[in-house]
């Protein structure tokens, strides 16, 4: 068989991404040769540390090459500073919007074995709803109001609830070549309050049900949950759920809540997702508290990493990386501070990559 080449972006921008970014690259480097990748990497830069010496936090070769030459990326952190400084603004956003990266994708899962098992994922639509930060401010005799637009189109819900299929689907192969789960059939949530926001929310919900009824996802079940209670079930009974899909605020919302039910920032990944390129990054920052003292969690890269290789169809390799990585957290021998052991990031990395 010939060997599949594909080329990855490394991005490590600030703080401990810089220190989690090469442990993603050493993952994809170690993966056995008989799946028949190779990689070739392209460092690129972006980030504060950028701003600061070149005054533009994403580089226009950055954008073009990811564009031009990248089947994948690895997207480290780019710290926030504290004051807002002129002409600096969040690359990643600014990254998602010129690369159209349209889905942005959470799969929050407990290590087998745990007291409440959870193993769901977040599909949160990433282009519009109250981010298309349409703003403004007037005066009223009585004061001042301000107001924001929530934009929700027909394209960019189909196109999110057919994304969410497709990963229910891929979830449900996974699951029938024998790997151990808690859900039994595939099941698409769809989030919303059209029962305030008939017309924009009304909208989410009819194009995703819509969508949902392809043919092509006859096999997956599909319910509505309004987001309220969709926040309270999702902390009373997270196993209830195996993907759920949501416009941009309730996702970016339902995310970290969901993030949080595993215990640290330092194991949940993400990808960003648009024609073409998928872009992997930890959920965590920057983590200036811990940068520099080689302790960070490399988990949610390495995770982001397999789930970059899901995107890219390479199902085989991501589930090497996850199988590594799950060993791991259940043997719990080597485990960074974040976990309650005294494991240093290169530690953790090389007990991983023996378990390849
Ligand atoms: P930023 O502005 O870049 O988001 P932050 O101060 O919000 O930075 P986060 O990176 O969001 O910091 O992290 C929040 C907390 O979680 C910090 O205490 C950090 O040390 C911890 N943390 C985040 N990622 C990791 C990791 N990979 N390993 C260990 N601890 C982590
Ligand atoms: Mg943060």
């Amino acid at each position: 068989m010939a060997a599949r080449t594909l080329r990855i972006g490394l991005i490590p921008g600030d703080g401990i991404g810089k220190e989690v970014i090469p442990a993603g690259r050493r993952i994809l480097e170690a993966l056995p040769a008989s799946l028949g990748l190779k990689f070739e990497f392209v460092n690129l830069s972006a980030g504060f540390e950028t701003f600061e010496q070149t005054g533009t936090a994403l580089p226009d070769k950055t954008v073009a090459i990811l564009k031009l030459e990248c089947d994948g990326a690895l997207f480290g952190a780019v710290s926030s500073p504290t004051h807002p400084v002129k002409g600096y603004s969040s690359p990643i956003v600014a990254l998602r919007k010129k690369l159209d990266l349209y889905a942005n994708v959470r799969p929050v899962k407990t290590v087998l074995g745990a007291a409440k098992p959870i193993d769901m994922v977040i599909v949160r639509e990433n282009t519009e709803d109250l981010y298309v930060k349409e703003e403004r401010t007037y005066d009223t005799p009585e004061g001042k109001v301000a107001e924001a637009i929530k934009r929700i189109s027909q394209r960019a819900s189909s196109r999110i609830a057919t994304i969410a299929g497709e990963i229910a689907l891929r979830r449900q192969k996974i699951r029938a070549a024998g790997n151990p789960s808690i859900h039994k059939g595939p099941l698409v949530t769809i989030t919303h309050k059209s029962n305030v926001l008939s017309q924009t929310d009304g909208l989410f919900r009819t194009t995703a049900r819509e969508a949902l009824a392809d043919p092509r996802f006859s096999s997956v079940a599909v319910e509505e949950q309004i987001v309220d209670s969709m926040v309270y079930k999702l902390f009373r009974q997270p196993e209830a759920y195996d993907v759920i899909v949501a416009p941009n605020l309730y996702g970016d919302i339902l995310s970290d809540g969901a993030a949080a039910l595993v215990g640290s920032l330092g194991l949940v990944p993400s990808a960003n997702v648009g024609e073409g390129l998928a872009i992997g990054e930890p959920c965590h920052g920057s983590a200036p508290d811990i940068m520099g003292q080689g302790i960070a969690n490399p988990i949610a890269t390495l995770r982001s990493a397999a789930l970059m290789l899901e995107f890219l169809n390479e199902e085989e390799a991501a589930a090497r990386i996850y199988a590594a990585v799950d060993a791991n957290l259940s043997e719990g021998k080597l485990l960074s501070p974040d976990l309650g052991g005294t494991a240093k990031t290169e530690e953790v990395v090389a007990d991983i990559l023996g378990r390849l």
